[in-house]
């Protein structure tokens, strides 16, 4: 006989997703567990926050351990040409407030993801590591908790009115049922290391984030560390990237440094200190964000190509308003689908915004600067939405963009499993502003 336990929630996955819901969760007593497969700390790719990270981080109290912590502070983005010409830097604080928004970080996910899970526990959230969802326990279509397999690889049950899916790109409810639906045009492949050593830009651009264009192909990304170490990452088609046959991640990253020469004389001086990554297809997002019993959140509710930095804003986003629609179902008694179709248009408006954005990037008769130069005052807003404050109109914005370009329609996934709300009206008129502006 298998053991069953219940809680009120039950998280798949103790990323940064499934860490916000919880602590929401637990923040209004709600009896919470969290199970992990691996043991922390774990390596983790996605390191670069973005500003408007800042209101959910500060919602779960994160900001103090932030602060205290040796994590690179990161002040502004600068784009470079393949030419190794460098923009001036966008620094965040010529628009927003200095001691919240204006302020980020680039970090390391094992250690950031520990000090979020050791947090999550601090709120009473109880967080099983080693411990591997294999089965989603269902009565009828309704999802009423899930099936462990604990350190021992004894398998247990864990009953729960809500069941969260923060597994991540692996996606464990959108693979299960089929709902994983690609983006064609954003189907990239990314290659990346770590170097010791390598050169960094001074004072308060020591830990700028750099995107380096490679000629009409795709992009290198650049992002500072602490300890003297820097994650670097080539993006762009996978055709192009194995053209010649060539497979291997180690050669496929090193023919590509030579295409952009700051990217070439900034690793010059550093050290390949750890191994080559490879991923592909990752851009997907799926079909519906919950049914009865079962709500979607961060990468496994969708996951959008990583040019602008935008996965861990939209993972504690997504975490914090789950969170609060769970609570309030809870009290209501009802966790059916219906019920996250408010946190469905807020998730699908943010990503659709950020979505059109990335399109525009990967356009090469597209030029953000040429945009900005021809309507100046379109600049606050492209800014806003790069920095991740995702739900507001955009309208004007991308009225001026569908003069150089074709923008995506909006895909019509993403939305509760029986909502009959599916594509309603925009949210952002709706949504309180959570942007301090300086
Ligand atoms: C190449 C690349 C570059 C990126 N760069 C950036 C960047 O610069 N900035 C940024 O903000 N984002 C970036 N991202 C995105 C970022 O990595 C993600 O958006 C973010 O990690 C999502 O958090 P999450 O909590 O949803 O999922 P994850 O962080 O992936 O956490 C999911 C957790 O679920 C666990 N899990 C999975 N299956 C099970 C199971 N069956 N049972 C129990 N546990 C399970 C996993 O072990 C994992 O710990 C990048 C992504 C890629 C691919």
């Amino acid at each position: 006989m298998k053991s069953v336990e219940t809680f009120d929630a039950v998280v798949i996955g103790a990323g940064p997703s499934g860490c916000a819901c919880a602590i929401i969760l637990a923040q209004q007593g709600r009896r919470v567990l969290v199970l992990e497969r691996e043991t922390f700390p774990r390596y983790h790719i996605g390191e670069s926050l973005i500003p408007f990270t800042y209101p959910a981080l500060e919602r779960l109290g994160l900001i103090p351990k932030l602060r205290a912590s040796s994590f690179t502070k990161k002040y502004s983005v600068q784009f470079v040409a393949p030419s190794g010409r460098a923009s001036q830097p966008f620094y965040f604080f010529n628009r927003y407030d200095r001691d919240s928004i204006a302020q980020t970080w680039q970090v390391l996910r094992s250690e950031f993801d520990s000090m979020v899970l050791e947090h999550t526990r601090e709120h009473g959230v109880e967080v099983r590591e080693a411990s591997e969802v294999v089965e989603f326990l269902k009565e009828g279509d309704r999802v009423v908790g899930v099936t462990v397999r604990g350190p021992d690889d004894i398998a247990y049950d864990v009953r729960a009115a809500i069941t969260v899916d923060a597994t991540g790109r692996e996606a464990m409810a959108a693979t299960r049922h089929a709902w994983r639906r690609g983006d064609p045009k954003l189907n990239k492949v990314a290659v990346w290391t770590y170097y010791e050593g390598a050169l960094r830009d001074e004072g308060i651009d020591a830990g700028a984030t750099t995107v380096a264009f490679i000629p009409g192909k795709g992009w290198f990304w650049y992002i500072p560390q602490h300890n003297n170490r820097v994650s670097v990452g080539v993006v762009a088609d996978g055709k192009y990237l194995s053209r010649d046959g060539v497979k291997d991640p180690k050669t496929i990253f090193h023919r590509e440094i030579p295409q952009n020469k700051w990217i070439e004389s900034h690793l010059a001086s550093g050290t390949c200190t750890e191994e080559y990554w490879l991923t592909a297809e990752y851009t997907f997002r799926s079909e519906y964000c919950a049914t009865d019993g079962l709500l979607l959140i961060g990468d496994a509710y969708g996951f959008l190509d990583p040019v602008f930095s935008s996965g861990l804003m939209l993972a504690f986003k997504s975490g914090v308003l789950a969170g609060d629609a769970i609570h309030q179902a809870l009290s209501a008694g009802d966790c059916s689908a219906d019920q996250f179709d408010a946190y469905s248009r807020v998730m699908h408006e943010g990503m659709e915004n950020m979505r059109k954005l990335v399109y525009a990037f990967y356009d090469p008769n597209v030029s953000f600067r040429t945009l900005t130069d021809d309507h100046p005052h379109l600049q606050g807003p492209l800014t806003d939405c790069l920095s991740g404050d995702v739900n507001r109109d955009f309208s004007e914005l991308f009225e001026a963009f569908s003069k150089y370009t074709t923008l995506p329609g909006v895909l019509p996934y993403g939305f509760p499993k029986n909502s009959a709300q599916a594509l309603g009206n925009p949210v952002s008129s709706a949504l309180p502003s959570v942007a301090a502006r300086g």
